[in-house]
């Protein structure tokens, strides 16, 4: 078996040990003689995995119990639309746009209510976090709204922002168990599963309770919050494959020590990274240091041939989808959970290599 080493924003690597206990459950789910896909999301089987999945999320992330856990579908993206047809009761809402996803989220937030974007980075490429607190919210504004980690330029809000008592809304789809998360600071914190979390096509919401039941009368009963929170998040039939796998995901941070553990694995892991681009003549990170992201890591050399050599260089190594977003060029290295360090080390390597060669 040859696996490669995938630096995929997303879809992205999982956990080995995930894949195998999948693989070997896979045709006989707990003596049950069918595999997860197959079971009734109405049977007591597929009840234990939700509810499993479910304990052990709130266990890891340690989630108060005045906040609802949803599994939802349809990505982060139709978050964009949940989150101001549920929370903004008097159609007001402050938004610090960031990247290409917060942008995203601004401008469904447009189509239902009056959204104001209070801080943004675009002038630079999104290669920086605005400064932002409460002196800037819109008086009366019912959230604001900030991108946690800008999975395509690679900033993460390494300081919280004050914004008082303000509820604050965070898009974490590419952060999501890579630290500790202290939910009081949030109302309602979304991400889609793909990133760092498990399969595509589950998106978890952790919501408070009290923000529930206060959706606009358009909104469909699919998007309102509330019919999940009610339903134990099988309103209908719910991404049941999805939710097992990211149930053994909860598990293999559990048994690596949790989420502290797993974010001390990725100070380590990304400090390699950067430590490289900062003493490299030919790499360079595009993000300030201050607001480095410890998920996704942009990284140039100046020249469209050297990346364009490199991307394919690297490919031919087992170092995959090292190609970044277009709106960067250059290269980009998502090194996530399921990302081991000998494969960050892998790509140190080669770029060590590749340097020698190519100057
Ligand atoms: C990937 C991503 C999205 C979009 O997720 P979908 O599940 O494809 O809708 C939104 N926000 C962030 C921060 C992302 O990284």
């Amino acid at each position: 078996m040859s696996r490669v080493y995938n630096f995929s924003a997303g879809p992205s690597m999982l956990p080995l040990e995930v894949l195998k206990k999948a693989q070997e459950e896979m045709l006989d789910m707990g003596g049950s003689g069918q595999s997860v896909m197959e079971m009734s999301h109405r049977s007591p089987e597929f009840q234990a995995v939700i509810d499993k999945a479910e304990a052990t999320f709130r266990e890891i992330m340690n989630v108060p119990d005045n906040y609802k856990v949803l599994f939802l579908q349809g990505g982060a993206s139709t978050q964009f639309a949940m989150v101001p047809l549920n929370l903004a009761v008097s159609k007001c809402a402050d938004y610090v746009t960031t990247g290409q996803w917060a942008k995203k989220a601004f401008a469904e937030a447009k189509r239902f209510i009056t959204a104001n974007e209070i801080a943004s980075s675009a002038d630079k490429t999104f290669s920086y976090l605005p400064e932002v607190d409460k002196s800037m919210l819109t008086d009366g504004a019912d959230y604001v709204h900030i991108t946690y980690n800008n999975t395509i330029y690679g900033t993460h809000f390494n300081t919280m922002p004050d914004f008082g008592d303000r509820t604050v809304v965070t898009d974490m789809s590419s952060c999501i168990l890579s630290e500790e998360v202290d939910f009081t600071k949030f109302g309602l914190v979304y991400a889609g599963a793909q990133k760092n979390m498990g399969p595509a096509g589950v998106t978890v919401v952790v919501v408070r309770e009290d923000l529930l039941g206060k959706a606009q009368d358009i909104t469909p009963t699919m998007l309102d919050y509330e019919t999940h929170a009610k339903n134990g998040s099988m309103y209908n039939t719910p991404p049941t494959y999805g939710i097992y796998i990211c149930g053994l995901v909860f598990e293999w941070i559990k048994n690596m020590g949790g989420v502290k553990v797993m974010h001390e694995k990725n100070v380590e892991k990304a400090n390699l990274l950067y430590d490289f681009l900062d003493n490299s003549k030919m790499f360079k990170g595009t993000v300030v240091p201050k607001d480095r992201s410890l998920m996704n890591v942009p990284f140039v050399t100046g020249s469209d041939e050297l990346n364009a050599k490199f991307v394919a260089e690297s490919k031919a190594q087992g170092l995959v989808n090292l190609k970044g977003h277009r709106t960067v060029g250059g290269m980009r290295a998502s090194i996530y959970n399921a990302m081991p360090i000998e494969g960050v080390q892998a790509l140190v390597d080669f770029m060590t290599k590749f340097e020698k060669e190519n100057s």
